[in-house]
């Protein structure tokens, strides 16, 4: 016959099993990436969700390499959002959507959480990648934000890559730009008709592949990035959310590293990577209450998503589109790739 005694404490034994089991270690690093939000229009090409899952498999090991052995998150960062620029299925260096003038004009930008240290770069046309040219602003000059010719002038002085505008062009891309550039014409709409809106954003519209990258390295540091070729058919000089710092990218160690993608416009007027980050700072919200608040109060269907990573490893990516091309990790063994909202339908 076991004792009172002997009963409480084969009871408590069992609790603390259950809790140390049940309680999930704070990951040494973690790592989010997006590849756009939208509708994707592939969905019913279960193929082509394949491939963009396996680029997305291999920008995660990309940067989880780099973690794992202690680098830090803004290589991480940079090192997946260059090789994303490289690969013309997205929406970032080649590969990106054209403007209403046939061109293509990136947007970019970088920002480190541990001394809110940030560069970006907005409607350059040669540089090849745009992020490491954000990532020199941040370390190379005083500023925050280069745009245009100057921007990519700085980048030749930084002997980053320069290419002709024609390289970012994909035949898809051009395709695309083409229909909509017929259909513009029959209609003879001005191009400068307001083209991102909420309904123009439908989940009709094939609008996909901006990426972007928050990362917590084994130091603690948090660091985000993001880069685009914008809306299609946008105004020519037209400068959206990602290289915009509070709206499209933000990172602060005390809080949160998040990057954004949809209607540049919505995530500027609402400063949603900003505000995630005073939600935690100031309401003392979790990272998913908090980005749970900013859909509930900011966002309205269609608008986009977010993928973000706080000061403790807690992982959040959340949309209202039909799909964003999404991936993360942590140093727990903790992996997943999805483009859908229901994981099982991916
Ligand atoms: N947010 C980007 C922009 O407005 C586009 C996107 O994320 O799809 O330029």
């Amino acid at each position: 016959m076991k004792t009172t005694l002997q009963t409480t404490l084969t009871l408590l034994l069992a609790l603390s099993s259950f809790a140390c089991t049940t309680t999930p270690q704070k990951p040494t690093y973690a790592i989010v990436i997006h590849g756009g939000a939208g509708s994707f229009s592939s969905a019913n090409s279960p193929e082509k969700a394949a491939i963009i899952k396996s680029d997305l498999a291999h920008a995660l090991q990309i940067g989880q390499a780099i973690l794992a052995k202690g680098g830090s998150s803004l290589d991480a960062v940079e090192q997946v959002i260059r090789y994303l620029e490289d690969n013309p299925r997205f929406n970032a260096g080649k590969g990106a959507v054209l403007t209403a003038a046939g061109t293509c004009e990136l947007d970019a930008s970088i920002m480190d959480g541990k001394t809110l240290a940030c560069g970006a770069s907005g409607g350059t046309k040669t540089t090849q990648n745009p992020i490491s040219l954000a990532r020199r602003v941040m370390t190379q000059t005083r500023h925050v934000l280069l745009m245009g010719d100057g921007a990519d002038a700085f980048a030749k002085t930084q002997s980053l890559t320069q290419v002709p505008n024609s390289y970012f062009i994909t035949p898809s891309k051009k395709q695309s730009w083409e229909r909509i550039h017929k259909r513009k014409r029959a209609k003879q709409n001005s191009d400068a008709e307001p083209i991102a809106t909420a309904a123009t954003y439908s989940p009709t519209h094939n609008i996909f592949g901006t990426v972007g990258c928050a990362a917590l390295d084994q130091n603690g540091n948090l660091a985000a990035g993001t880069s685009t070729g914008g809306l299609m058919y946008k105004m020519a000089g037209r400068i959206g959310d990602s290289p915009i710092i509070a709206a499209g990218t933000y990172a602060d160690n005390k809080t949160c590293a998040v990057s954004c993608t949809g209607v540049g416009e919505e995530f500027i007027r609402n400063a949603i990577a900003f505000r995630l980050s005073a939600l935690m700072q100031y309401k003392k919200l979790s990272l998913q209450q908090a980005a749970d608040h900013i859909f509930k109060h900011n966002l309205k269907p269609n608008h986009g998503g977010i993928i973000a990573v706080s000061h403790t490893g807690q992982i959040v990516t959340k949309f209202n589109t039909r799909a964003m091309a999404r991936a993360a990790a942590n140093s727990n063994g903790f992996k997943e790739i999805h483009i859908f909202p229901n994981p099982p339908a991916d």
